[in-house]
């Protein structure tokens, strides 16, 4: 499928901080929309519908599905995540870039539906650095640290098949890598056609 706009995913596990470098980054830059997803999970603390997720239960996520409403769509730590086509078109479509914060299930089916998506897995510096972080949060109890780091392990050996990798020690450092990861993107001449078409027009470049 061909796209107009540049097409960001972000994933990482829990934990290593990918929501606020996501947060930061958006914050810094207008041309950047979020899509937002649907969840059959349910909303935490001041999450509110159609702003964090649309929250649905699962026979409207299940009638979605076979709408083939979701352009990607995966099951993560027991509850119903997607993306729906409506939720990134439209921005696509008027030009401005997309990020997609999914895990790497989705990621992967991301790619193989837009091949010129950029996939970006962000890691935490360590183990014992994501233990604490996630202890930090004080969401969880001790059994569901231990869930959240084993499921870790297997999320961490899908970063090989992401474009970039990004290490979220110094938040501020992982924040520079995604931004220029993102304007590097927009650097290609695919992007700079795109966007400056009258200074290319005026070179003669097409
Ligand atoms: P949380 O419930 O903590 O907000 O998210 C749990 C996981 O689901 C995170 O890895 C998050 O990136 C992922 N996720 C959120 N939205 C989507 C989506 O639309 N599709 C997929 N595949 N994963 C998603």
């Amino acid at each position: 499928m061909e796209i107009p706009g540049n097409l960001f995913v972000v994933s990482a596990p829990s934990g290593a901080g990918k929501s606020s470098l996501v947060k930061a980054l958006l914050e810094l830059d207008a041309r950047l929309g979020v899509s937002v997803s649907h969840t059959t999970r349910a909303p935490r603390g001041q999450e509110q519908h159609g702003r964090e997720y649309w929250f649905v239960d699962e026979p409207a996520f299940r009638a979605m599905i076979a709408g083939g409403e979701f352009i990607e769509w995966a099951e993560v730590h027991g509850n119903l995540y997607g993306t729906s086509r409506g939720a990134i078109d439209d921005r696509l479509r008027a030009g401005q870039d997309v990020v997609l914060e999914i895990d790497w299930q989705g990621a992967l089916q991301i790619r193989r539906l837009f091949p010129h998506a950029v996939l970006i897995f962000v890691l935490p510096p360590s183990w014992d650095e994501l233990r604490d972080r996630l202890r930090r949060r004080g969401e969880d109890g001790e059994e569901v640290i231990e869930r959240r780091m084993a499921n870790a392990r297997e999320e961490v050996a899908q970063a090989r098949h992401f474009d970039f990798v990004i290490i979220n020690g110094l938040f501020e450092t992982a924040l520079f890598d995604l931004k220029t990861v993102v304007h590097s993107q927009r650097l290609k001449y695919a992007s700079q056609l795109r966007n400056r078409s009258q200074v290319f027009a005026a070179l003669g470049l097409s």
